[in-house]
């Protein structure tokens, strides 16, 4: 049977990824073997004939049960991919979404991408032949402005629902929607905690399945007194545990890639002194963009004698299960979202988890067998210091990228929209006034053309704006690959310790003749286009290479995007064009140099410097501009703009006179303001929305 599937052709939208091995047969028998292990497999008619009966199904079963790798199977050998529906299962994250349909495409023994495949945000690993696809929610949601009826699906399940996304609440109230006229789809909702009467309730008592995990006692140690330094702790926790423990793995569930690639550095450093006593510490670190081939290696099985610990973000608290896990270190930490609609700082930071979590965290050491938790927090902390559960996303996120996917789907009346739990009105107005701002919302609110435009785009409000405004300035050609190298979600330039002054002088050269990273950014893409996307390239000029493949594969599909909302593909070399289309998205992320050397962001003003890596601050004898765009705001020791380049200010009442008066954006103002909130995170991302208070909107 193998060798069949073998010969299927090479498909892959893309043409990047890796499409994977076919097992042979003995693997397949021995993989078939193991899913009858899994505690869902006794569960296989009973879940079988409640979907038949049943329109809305909830599953609740602890991680690993094999909710998410098996129900999709199921429905599969059942016969609900007959005439070539689909069944789709979403993920809010997309590492997990490739790594379960990798696993899953392993377990039916056919290619990844052929019958089992998954699409992320700029990545679509499916193929006509697609009939399990896996997907983050986000992508699901977009697929609404092609199919609002998801005709192509006879099952849609919603996996890890209790995660309580932004995208996965819209597709609740979208999915509740249409399954009132199309009572031939069937929805299963699944999740990992036991709050499922909310879901239930939310879907007019729909039934619920419960699934009994196996489950190990977990002894939880929790510290004497509270730790000054997270990082540092969970170091040292998870050496002791290696050299005092019994055999078993270690998962140390850390807030972000930073953290965990510095946690790596420093236990790599430290076990070389340990001597040949102790047995093979084997790290393997995991987080979101972390490379495709990495990622296998977390599931690959301990060899004897060895030990292996994983470093993970979030994503292995419930998205990803890892067998053989005995000891979880746990500081407690995560990196949320938080918004404050009243001014329209969006920031990321470190904050503590709330109780759920930390049960879910203790949770995965007690899978195979009896395990600990060792908790980097007092047991004091935990009982006082964490909130039961967490908020979900919707309530604090800016939401203007859901609502103009929502006015794409003509739904109007956002204020009646159902969600499980309602955003704050202030976050869906101010997400209403810079829709409007952007020219995407008419006063009345309802979509315009360039909004329709603009939904069209993976990429946040701001950044489709910038690349529908190319059009006008006939440089979309430059403003798709800016807006590419802005959306790999890594950094571009390579700057290894031991030659910064090496890497600093070649990445100068990007910077000549121009101030402003946007701009340079072009320049690097442009001359690797020119040496024939080389690898070696890349490493002469100290570029990431893996971020300018990244960056290729999203101009390739902002291009064929570009395409279907009828913009032609022009060029220009007139930098002042492109900075201008820049402008036309970014007018609201402006600010301008005070007498400190400092900037000050025009419309809601508040103090930012401009983040040291930007090429404008390493110039030589560099003059400050006094007028800047940035694409973000970023919080560490201060308030930093990344990514940043010089305007002029009467661009921005040429661009935006609706937004800016011209006394305004030119007279000083040195008027003290209120500074924003601080938490007491590492480092965070703050986006900034001004006060739009002056014009009229209707909603
Ligand atoms: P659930 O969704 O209920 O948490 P899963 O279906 O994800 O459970 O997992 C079932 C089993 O499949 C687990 O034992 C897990 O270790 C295994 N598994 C899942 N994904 C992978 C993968 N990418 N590689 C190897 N094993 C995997
Ligand atoms: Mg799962």
């Amino acid at each position: 049977k193998a060798s069949v599937l073998l010969e299927g052709g090479q498909m892959i939208a893309n043409g990047n990824v890796d499409v994977g091995k076919v097992q042979p047969t003995h693997q397949l028998d021995k993989l078939r073997e193991e899913r009858k292990t899994l505690p869902i497999y006794s569960f296989r008619e009973r879940l079988l004939q409640d979907v038949e009966k049943n329109q809305i199904l909830i599953i609740v079963g602890e991680t690993g049960s094999g909710k998410t790798t098996q129900i999709p199977q199921y429905l599969h050998e059942a016969g609900y991919t007959k005439g070539g529906k689909k069944i789709g299962c979403t993920q809010p994250r997309r590492i997990a979404a490739m790594s379960v349909a990798a696993r899953v495409s392993q377990e039916m023994g056919v290619k990844l991408g052929h019958e089992v495949g998954y699409s992320i945000r700029f990545e679509d690993c499916t193929s006509e032949k697609t009939v399990l696809k896996y997907m983050t929610d986000g992508m699901l949601l977009r697929e609404f402005l092609c199919e609002p009826d998801l005709a192509s699906y006879s099952v849609v399940m919603v996996d890890e629902a209790h995660e309580r996304t932004l995208s996965t609440d819209v597709l609740l109230g979208l999915l509740k929607d249409i399954a009132r006229y199309r009572p031939d789809l069937k929805l299963i909702i699944s999740s990992a905690t036991l709050d499922a009467e909310k879901f239930s309730d939310f879907f007019d008592s729909a039934k619920i399945l419960r699934i009994p995990g196996r489950r190990y006692p977990v002894d939880i140690h929790y510290m004497e007194a509270p730790q000054a330094d997270y990082l540092d702790a969970a170091i040292v926790a998870a050496l002791q545990v290696h050299v005092t423990q019994p055999p078993g793995d270690i998962l140390v569930f850390l807030t972000g890639q930073e953290e965990i690639e510095t946690a790596e550095e420093i236990l790599k450093h430290r076990t070389r002194g340990l001597g040949t006593k102790i047995s093979e510490l084997i790290i393997c670190p995991i987080y979101a963009n972390l490379p495709t081939e990495l990622q296998a290696k977390i599931f690959e099985p301990t060899p004897e004698g060895a030990r292996k610990v994983v470093l993970a973000t979030n994503i292995a608290e419930t998205s990803l299960t890892i067998d053989g896990i005995k000891y979880v270190i746990d500081p407690g930490f995560s990196k949320m979202k938080s918004y404050n609609p009243r001014s329209g700082m969006e920031s990321l930071q470190v904050t503590p988890i709330s109780k759920a979590s930390s049960m879910q965290r203790a949770g995965r050491a007690g899978r195979t067998g009896h395990g600990k938790c060792f908790r980097l927090y007092t047991s004091y902390n935990y009982d006082s210091d964490l909130d039961d559960t967490t908020v979900p996303e919707v309530q604090r996120t800016n939401l203007a990228n859901v609502v103009l996917m929502l006015k794409s789907l003509g739904i109007h009346d956002l204020v009646n929209f159902e969600f499980m739990d309602p955003p704050p009105c202030e976050a869906l107005l101010k997400a209403l006034e810079l829709l409007f701002a952007l020219g995407a919302l008419n006063k009345v609110g309802e979509l315009t053309k360039v909004g329709r435009r603009m939904a069209e785009f993976p990429v946040d409000p701001m950044l489709s704006k910038m690349i529908v405004s190319s059009d006008k300035y006939k440089c979309s050609d430059e403003v798709i690959s800016i807006a590419a190298m802005l959306s790999t979600g890594s950094s571009i330039f390579y700057r290894p310790k031991d030659k910064q002054v090496h890497a600093d002088t070649a990445r100068l050269r990007f910077h000549t003749g121009n101030v402003g990273d946007h701009i340079a950014l072009l320049k690097v893409y442009n001359a690797w286009k020119e040496a024939n996307y080389s690898t070696q390239w890349c490493y002469e000029n100290y570029i990431q290479v893996r971020s300018m493949k990244r960056a290729r594969d999203i101009r390739d599909q902002l291009e064929r995007l570009l395409e279907r909302v009828e913009i032609k593909l022009s060029s220009s070399n007139d930098l002042e064009a492109i900075k201008k289309a820049v402008t036309s998205g970014f007018f609201p992320h402006c600010a301008r140099l005070q007498k400190n050397g400092s900037y000050r962001t025009i419309k809601h003003p508040h103090t930012a410097h401009i983040h040291p890596s930007s090429g404008i601050m390493a110039l030589e004898d560099h003059v400050l501009p006094r007028c800047v765009l940035y694409h973000e705001l970023v919080l560490t020791t201060k308030e930093y703009m990344r990514q940043v380049t010089e305007i002029k200010p009467e661009w921005l009442v040429e661009i935006a006179p609706h937004y800016y008066q011209l006394n305004g954006v030119v007279e000083e103002d040195y008027s003290t303001s209120k500074k924003m909130p601080r938490g007491k995170g590492r480092t965070s991302t703050s986006k900034q929305i001004p006060n739009l208070a002056d014009y009229s909107i209707c909603v």
